[in-house]
């Protein structure tokens, strides 16, 4: 079926008129941002809103601003803003690295930040890259706003800790000192999701890996980390071997499965070279070798 059912529309005036809408229509209706997820599946009625309550005017959840110790994004921040971010570019090249690989330029001009979290697809790049980073999601209600670290955030495929009547409202991220950051991802052709692809994060002191932050997508791993292989890499030396041990870790731990894009040992050996060549980007970068 590609005919979506049928359903009402608002268009939200601002941050509260979209809270109050939210809460009026109840739990069946939901918010629209850049709608290249939410759209897809109406048509095939996997979604089936009463009402869509359209939040692209809400100028507040825009933007891309260094605030303090951290970068803030704004939930309607779209997929081309950061790709052309000169503080992504600066800060945060991990962002840049997952946002050249996402979809193609239409996808990349309307897709937002928040859209891409909430849809909690298991194939995300943006959810992978945000964990590897540990950013925090800040979360609004007609009560106020709440922070949920975004390694909480993601509850299940498609299931994250936002209530009908809340909004994502904006991403914060550390920066950190000696700190570098890459992503790569394998598709069968140019614009496709993943096959699999890892994002690292990796802070340096000297030699020794003082913090590894390691993102992974499209590979059934639990709230799109490879916590094993962090934490195997925390004080050890930044070395081609650290980081090829890191992905053997990994590759052992994700939980892909068998699919129109490959088999489960194929994504596995992938995951593997992914994390040993995406840390040791990370750490070039950390030392500002690239
Ligand atoms: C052809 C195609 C290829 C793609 N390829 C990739 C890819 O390779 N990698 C990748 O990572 N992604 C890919 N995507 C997904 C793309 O990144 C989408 O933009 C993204 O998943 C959803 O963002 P959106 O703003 O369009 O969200 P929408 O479709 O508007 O919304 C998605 C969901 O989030 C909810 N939502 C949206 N904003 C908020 C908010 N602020 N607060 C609470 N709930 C909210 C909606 O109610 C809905 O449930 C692809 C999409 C398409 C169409």
């Amino acid at each position: 079926m590609q005919v979506p059912a049928t359903f009402g529309y608002e268009l939200a005036p601002d941050l509260a008129g979209a809270l109050a809408l939210l809460a009026r229509h109840g739990p069946d209706a939901r918010p629209i941002a850049g709608g290249h997820s939410l759209l897809p599946m109406m048509k095939l009625r996997l979604a089936e809103p009463t009402v869509l309550v359209d939040i692209n005017g809400l100028t507040e959840l825009g933007g891309i601003t260094v605030d303090g110790d951290a970068i803030r994004f704004g939930a309607m921040v779209r997929h081309a803003e950061v790709l052309d971010s000169a503080v992504v570019a600066e800060h945060l090249p991990i962002l840049r690295d997952a946002e050249r690989v996402i979809a193609d330029p239409l996808v990349r001009n309307r897709g937002t930040v928040g859209g891409s979290l909430c849809q909690a697809d298991p194939s995300e790049d943006l959810s992978a890259a945000f964990s590897a980073l540990g950013a925090t999601v800040v979360i609004t209600s007609r009560d106020g706003e709440r922070t949920v670290p975004v390694r909480e955030f993601h509850r299940g495929p498609y299931e994250t800790a936002v209530a009908h009547d809340e909004l994502v409202t904006a991403v914060r991220v550390p920066i950190r000192p000696a700190t570098g950051s890459a992503y790569e991802k394998v598709e069968r052709r140019t614009g496709d999701w993943a096959v699999a692809a890892a994002g690292a994060v990796v802070s340096l002191d000297g030699h020794t890996v003082v913090r590894a932050g390691i993102g992974l997508a499209a590979v059934g791993a639990e709230h799109f980390v490879a916590a094993e292989a962090e934490e195997a890499l925390r004080g050890a030396p930044a070395t081609a071997e650290s980081f090829a041990e890191a992905g053997r870790i990994a590759a052992e731990h994700c939980r892909p499965t068998a699919d129109q894009r490959g088999p489960v040992d194929y994504k596995r050996h992938l995951v593997g070279v992914l994390v040993a060549r995406t840390c040791h980007r990370a750490a070039a970068r950390a030392r500002g070798e690239v």
